[in-house]
């Protein structure tokens, strides 16, 4: 299971498709033919805005949020694996008072599907803290499609982790989808990893 830390607790015949996938260097291009689009909401205003919506809509009695905001060092870190860890670290987390969330700057430049599923989920968490029955049952009213979602989402992190940042880019604006990315940008791979390493060290959150 380690080779694939984002997908720990699915069946092994999906990892084996995953891994297969992988093996072709396809994930991430799999995932962005069927994510072409990208969400408008890339400020922290438009992202409260789309959060305070969907909280109408769906959660009217819930505590209100405060305070939405993108925060670039909630991210996906190799080391920080689990299903809890990748909830504090990549899904943004509510930090301090129940009323803040945060949300991994990388769903800034992320199709609609993933900001929405991630809005969702933390919607869900106003209500219930655990990822029990209750909570996902509350994800599900909000978005039919949240399972699936959070499968894909699982799927594009890690194409990014194995593929590299160019991943989860549309193949067309990528300069060449069959090569290997790392290859094609070192000093921005070389960064990024350190970048990587800074925030792992930055402690849990
Ligand atoms: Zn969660």
């Amino acid at each position: 299971m380690a080779d694939l830390p984002y997908l720990a607790g699915y069946p092994e015949e999906t990892l084996d498709e995953v891994r297969a996938l992988v093996a072709r260097g396809q994930l991430g291009a799999h995932v962005a033919k069927r994510y072409p689009g990208r969400h408008p909401y890339t400020t922290n205003k438009l992202l409260q805005g789309y959060v305070s919506e969907l909280r109408q809509r769906h959660m009217k009695t819930a505590p209100a949020v405060a305070r939405v905001t993108y925060d670039d060092h909630v991210v996906a870190v190799r080391d920080a694996l689990g299903l809890h860890t990748f909830e504090s670290r990549v899904h943004g987390s509510r930090l301090r008072a129940r009323s803040e969330m945060r949300i991994a700057g990388l769903f800034r430049d992320a199709a609609p599907q993933f900001l929405r599923m991630i809005v969702v989920h933390e919607l869900a968490h106003l209500r219930e803290r655990d990822h029990n029955k209750a909570f996902y049952r509350l994800c599900e009213a909000m978005e039919p499609n949240y399972h699936q979602y959070e499968f894909d989402l699982r799927l594009l992190l890690t194409a990014r982790e194995l593929e590299g940042q160019a991943a989860d880019q549309p193949a067309d604006q990528r300069d060449d989808p069959d090569s290997d990315a790392r290859a094609n940008h070192p000093d921005q791979e070389e960064r990024r990893r350190a970048d990587r390493s800074r925030r792992g060290r930055r402690g849990r959150g």
